[in-house]
């Protein structure tokens, strides 16, 4: 490891423009996306505002450490899919959910009863089709402009990006799945 001198000089220009509600886009196929939008979450619970978590791809019976814990502290998170993998059954029902859980989701944004709306994994209903791009582009252009909304998932639609404030890719450096570790309690769920 190299040692190099520690900074003397502030690293950033102080910021000029107003503050206001952010889309903040956790993409990329490392590890940490849903972990560090749950972070922000609780960052702004923890400030007293209202916050709504919204999971695509987990079913609304889910008791993850997240859900047991966000229960604990009265921060809502609500799962709204089937609990889809390779071997879903019933695709169109699948579809359905998503296109459901996105009206609660849309209506939650627009509302502006919240300080921040996390839409957990929602790129991967966005990229089987089953929810129209343009819909959830529309909605993050019309939120009220302190509303922070919080995407993740893998593969994130440029146009999205592209729209966002803040965009961070989880890049993969070494994952243990990859050596053969099952997923563990506390880790992975
Ligand atoms: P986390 O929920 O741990 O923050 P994530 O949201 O970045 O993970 P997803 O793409 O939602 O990751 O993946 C869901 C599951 O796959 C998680 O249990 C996660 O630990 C695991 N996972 C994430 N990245 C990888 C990877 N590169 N290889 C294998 N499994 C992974
Ligand atoms: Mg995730």
């Amino acid at each position: 490891m190299q040692i190099e001198a520690a900074p003397t000089e502030k690293r950033y220009e102080k910021a000029e423009g107003e503050r206001r509600g952010l889309v903040i886009v956790n993409t990329g196929d490392g590890k940490g996306k849903s972990t560090a939008a749950f972070g922000l979450a609780l960052r702004a619970h923890g400030r007293g505002k209202a916050v709504k978590i919204y999971q695509f791809m987990k079913v609304p019976s889910a008791r993850f450490g997240e859900h047991r814990m966000f229960e604990q502290i009265g921060l809502p998170i609500e799962g709204l899919g089937d609990g889809f993998s390779w071997k879903s059954q019933d695709l169109e029902h699948s579809a359905q959910l998503a296109r459901d859980g996105w009206e609660k989701a849309r209506a939650a944004i627009l509302s502006g009863a919240y300080f921040m709306v996390v839409l957990d994994e929602i790129t991967y209903p966005l990229i089987y089709g089953w929810l129209p791009l343009e819909g959830v582009l529309q909605t993050l252009r019309e939120r009220p402009r302190d509303v922070h909304v919080v995407l993740t998932g893998r593969r994130c639609p440029e146009e999205i990006i592209e729209l966002a404030d803040t965009v961070t890719e989880m890049k993969m450096v070494k994952h243990a799945f990859k050596a053969g570790v099952p997923a563990q309690r506390g880790i992975e769920d």
